[in-house]
Formats: structure tokens, sequence, C-alpha cells
């Protein structure tokens, strides 16, 4: 039925988070929600991550490098853009929809789980198994609290739990951008949390 090789599971799991991080992007612009816009951008920065796994199996140093320099670059942008996004929805008071908060968060959970079980399913020595259940664990907990925060949003009628979420995410992103930038043994990490 299926092909078993850890390079057709890489390209399987960074289509599902690159096609996932499309339709919260999607999603968080007509909810407003900030706290699914910042992980969207999740999404984009995993999708990347496995796709680059690809390039890197090939173990050339100029492009190894190239993408290291755009992930770091993706993830500071990302996690400043979530950041005034927040203060900017903050400053309107403008309360997301709850009902695709949660809706969208649940579809996430399980493009996390799918992706994650599709890489343990074909790992190899090339995968690091552990860093993959990490990210997917940091990523699953993400998407329980932006449904916690969509339920939130509903008794309260506040804009404040998607904010509080969302400002959390953006600083965890740039915090791990920054780190990238200062420890260069990071870089070979699967893992970005
Ligand atoms: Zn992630």
């Amino acid at each position: 039925m299926i092909k078993k090789s850890p390079r057709w599971a890489l390209i399987m799991a960074g289509g599902v988070n690159l096609l996932m991080g499309f339709i919260e992007i999607t999603a968080s612009f007509f909810s407003l929600s900030s706290s699914l816009f910042a992980d969207s951008l999740d999404f984009f920065v995993d999708g990347v991550n496995y796709f680059s796994s690809l390039i890197i199996l090939k173990k050339s140093d100029k492009i190894h490098r190239k993408v290291w320099l755009i992930k770091w670059h993706m993830m500071v942008i990302f996690g400043i853009g979530v950041l005034l996004w927040a203060i900017f929805k903050y400053i309107h008071g403008w309360i997301p929809r709850w009902e695709v908060m949660t809706t969208i968060s649940i579809l996430a959970l399980w493009a996390n789980l799918f992706s994650a079980w599709i890489l343990q399913a074909f790992q190899n020595d090339s995968l690091d198994l552990r860093a993959v259940w990490l990210c997917t664990r940091n990523d699953a907990l993400w998407n329980i609290l932006i449904m916690i925060a969509g339920y939130l949003t509903l008794h309260f009628s506040s804009p404040l739990p998607d904010i509080i979420v969302s400002i959390f995410m953006g600083i965890l992103v740039l915090k791990s951008g920054i780190e990238i930038i200062i420890s260069p043994e990071k870089r070979e990490s699967h893992s970005h949390h």
C-alpha cells in the first residue's frame, strides 16, 4: 500500500504541516484569532523543518546553511509578527470567533498526531524520533490551550484568552529563534520549541 521510506514519511509530514498552516492562517484571519495565527506559523516552521530534513540528508553544507538561515529568519519574523498582531488586537478589543478557534484547533491536533504517527512508522537513523515526539507533544499542548481559550472566549466574551495564548506562543517562537543563532548545536535539532 505505502512505500516504507523515511523520505516518503518526511514528504507526507511536511505536506500535512504546510497544508494545515494554510488552513489555520486563513481561519485566523476571518475569526480574528491571534492564537490560531501563531499556531499556523508553527505549522509552517515544522513543514519547512521536515522538507529541509530531506535536503540535509544529501549533506550539502551550503544548502544546509541556507535552510538554517531561512528557518532562523522565519522564526524571528513570525515571533515579532505574532506579538504585534496580539497588541493591535488588544488595542481594538476584537473578540475572536470561539467556534472557529475550537474547531480548527481540534483539526490541528489531528494533523500533529498524524504527522507524528507517520514519522514514527517510517523512522530510521536519519530521523530523531525523540525530537519528533517532543515537538508533537508541545504542539498538541498548544492545540489544547487554544481549545480552552476558545471555550473561555465563549464564556467571558473577552479577547484576552486568545491574546494571552498568542503572546506566550510568540515569545516562545522568538526565544527559540534567538537560541538557534546563539547556540549553533541547536541548528541540527529537529525541535524548535
Ligand atoms: Zn511545532
